[in-house]
């Protein structure tokens, strides 16, 4: 078995199935032989399962919430936000089921009419991180269930509760063995049984840079369709024209949402030469009047980092930064309450060149940059391999348009820390990787467009 930690306390919080290799095949075997049944249901019916799921899970949404703050560390109200987020692709996709349109097209033969439709890609599988143990799953078999397709998920094996427990609900709904199928166990086997059944046609995959890599080289070899959602260094810009106080609450939001451990939390903070000094003012205050917690109350806390990996990974960084050259205005160091916790940091004085620049922090750290014109920094926003997100405060309409375009991204969020709903294409480019989710863009991912030409009408 698998055993699973709370990481604000090291205490055992249950455990999940160490699958053999067998099993997992067994298990491809149900999501492939289940795939015919479920891609001719009719869409009202799998909109009807799904909306029922959706309902259920919607009604015990506090049952769902405390395991993830004890398998995750983030705080309830981090853990509800996201159960929010994550039931609104049921929601949606449950709706979208029954929208997948095709086309005519003007036919180009006499005699002949020219149809388009869209057809489920085929039985699928996903791979998702323990950022976001709910959401992340949600999302991914919402949209493949809703498009005719069959999926298997691999959990991160670091928060599979929340994971199987929404498999017990989906069960509870009426989603069949098959339809849904999950396995959890060595993460390197499991992936190669997906990449390696020719039968799977789709995988989705959302995590490091560097396994999304290793995944797509597999599929590459079964052209098996992909969905990557990999790391992100996300610019976060303020210009001297923008809502001060908007931009400071949002950067404090976004940056302690999970404690950092985020693909689109903020990791360059880039700020006006003529504002930059008030503003690392401000948000030090803010920030230093937030509670290191565990997660487990109403009040919103940084909770731990995930493992000890995670935490000496951020206390290495920001150890880096300092030897530097790097001025730490707040923090620096593990918290004194020990365990996994680490102390909201605020770094200034850096430069592109240090390695923070182009490391995705993922932990509670603000490096606050300075910049005076609006092409250096958007020069500098885009001079990092990922191209996820961006966030730009302005008031200036046209700057806002500018640099919009200017950003090589796949969001660009004006005004606001606030990225994800079910409703919005979610992705990114360049080694953020392809594809997106959410929106009718999501749906796209699981469907072949099939062109048929009926032809001899008139005899
Ligand atoms: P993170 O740093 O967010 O944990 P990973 O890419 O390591 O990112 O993990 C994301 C998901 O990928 C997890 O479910 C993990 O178990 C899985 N994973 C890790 N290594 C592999 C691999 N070699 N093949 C398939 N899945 C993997």
């Amino acid at each position: 078995m698998i055993q699973v930690h709370n990481p604000a306390d090291g205490s055992l919080v249950g455990e999940a199935p160490e699958l053999t290799l067998d099993e997992v095949k067994a298990a491809v075997d149900r999501t492939c032989n289940a795939f015919p049944a479920w891609s001719r249901k009719l869409a009202r019916e799998r909109s009807e399962l799904l909306r029922k799921w959706f309902e259920l899970v919607r009604d015990d949404k506090r049952a769902f919430a405390e395991i993830m703050v004890k398998e995750n560390g983030k705080c309830l109200s981090d853990a509800m936000g996201e159960i929010d987020y994550g039931l609104g692709f049921i929601e949606w996709y449950a709706e979208e089921a029954k929208r997948v349109y095709g086309d005519t097209i003007p036919t180009h033969a006499a005699n002949a009419q020219v149809i388009v439709t869209k057809e489920p890609a085929g039985p699928t599988a996903a791979i998702t991180p323990w950022n976001f143990p709910f959401m992340m799953i949600t999302r991914k078999i919402a949209t493949a269930l809703a498009a005719g397709c069959t999926m298997i998920i691999k959990p991160s094996e670091l928060t599979p509760l929340t994971a199987y427990k929404l498999l017990e609900y989906a069960r509870k709904a009426g989603i069949p063995e098959g339809v849904f199928e999950m396995v959890t166990g060595n993460p390197k086997e499991i992936g190669e049984v997906f990449t390696g059944d020719r039968r799977i046609r789709k995988i989705s995959f959302t995590g490091s840079t560097a396994v999304g890599k290793l995944l797509a080289s597999a599929c590459g070899q079964d052209l098996k369709k992909m969905t990557l959602e990999l790391g992100g260094n996300a610019p976060f810009i303020v210009f001297d024209d923008a809502s001060f106080d908007d931009a400071v609450a949002s950067l404090v939001g976004a940056k302690l949402r999970n404690s950092g451990q985020v693909c689109i939390s903020p990791n360059r903070i880039f700020v006006h030469d003529s504002i930059h000094d008030r503003f690392v003012s401000e948000v030090a205050r803010r920030v230093a009047n937030i509670r290191v917690d565990q997660g487990m109350q109403d009040e919103s806390v940084v909770g731990p980092l995930i493992n000890q990996a995670g935490l000496d990974k951020v206390a290495a960084l920001v150890e880096q930064s300092r030897t530097e050259g790097a001025h730490v205005v707040l923090g620096g160091k593990p918290h004194a309450r020990g365990g996994l916790f680490y102390e909201p940091t605020i770094l200034t004085e850096l430069n592109d060149r240090m390695q923070i620049a182009g490391t995705e922090i993922f932990g509670p750290v603000f490096p606050i940059y300075r910049f005076s014109s609006e092409d250096e920094v958007v020069a500098r926003a885009n001079s990092t391999e990922y191209g996820l997100v961006a966030y730009v405060f302005t008031r200036d309409l046209a700057r806002a348009f500018r640099m919009s375009k200017g950003i090589d991204a796949g969001m660009v969020i004006l005004n606001t820390g606030s990225v994800g709903t079910a409703s919005v294409p979610f992705g990114g480019v360049k080694h953020s990787g392809y594809g997106r989710e959410g929106s009718h863009y999501g749906i796209e991912e699981y469907v072949e467009v099939k062109y048929i030409l009926m032809s001899g009408l008139d005899k």
